[in-house]
């Protein structure tokens, strides 16, 4: 197996505390793990240290950029939520359901037959067209209504319309002309 971890250490570059995977592989690869905000490093076992070294210098501003702009992001952890916080989430969205739902499904002309609200940990929202069921994130309790309209419009036009082509971003677009900066928004809000 190439992608198995031979050996593993920590290492310090200026302030940065990298981990360094050590890996049956040709190049050196460097990336950001948003969630624990670590860099990891895989590593040829044959590299040397000054090699490291040297590859880091390299990317010494791309490693301050990636950490200032993880300062950005919003962290959501549910499992730190009491039962209390889930409830009130839960009540919070079926009233802005209750206010926003039926305005949009007249616009997109499809209903779902049921929204089920529940904490999930890599998504916003999903859904099944052949049921038309969709399911909402608890978290998104936590966002502005707009950015909880982005996903609740994303989800219903996916009951007409599969996958994210052109004609999903045409509909997006028609009803949601600011769509793009929602996006833009929600890729700042980190699902722990
Ligand atoms: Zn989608």
């Amino acid at each position: 197996m190439t992608n198995q971890i031979l050996k593993e250490k920590w290492i310090s570059f200026q302030t940065y505390h990298i981990r360094c995977i050590y890996k049956k592989t040709q190049y050196i690869y460097l990336r950001f793990i948003r969630k624990t905000k670590n860099f990891e490093m895989t590593v040829p076992l044959s590299c040397k240290n000054t090699d490291i070294n040297n590859f880091l210098l390299n990317k010494q501003a791309w490693l301050s950029k990636v950490l200032e702009q993880s300062t950005k992001y919003k962290e959501i952890d549910q499992q730190k939520w009491s039962a209390d916080k889930k409830e009130r989430a839960k009540q919070y969205l079926q009233h802005y359901l209750e206010e926003n739902l039926t305005s949009w499904t007249q616009k997109i002309g499809i209903e779902p037959t049921h929204i089920t609200l529940r904490s999930m940990t890599s998504r916003w929202g999903s859904c099944t067209p052949q049921t038309r069921r969709i399911r909402l994130n608890l978290a998104l309790a936590d966002l502005s209504d707009d950015l909880i309209t982005y996903v609740l419009v994303h989800e219903l036009i996916h009951l007409r319309i599969n996958g994210h082509g052109k004609d999903f971003y045409a509909m997006m677009s028609t009803l949601l002309p600011d769509w793009e900066t929602k996006q833009k928004q929600m890729n700042t809000i980190l699902l722990v």
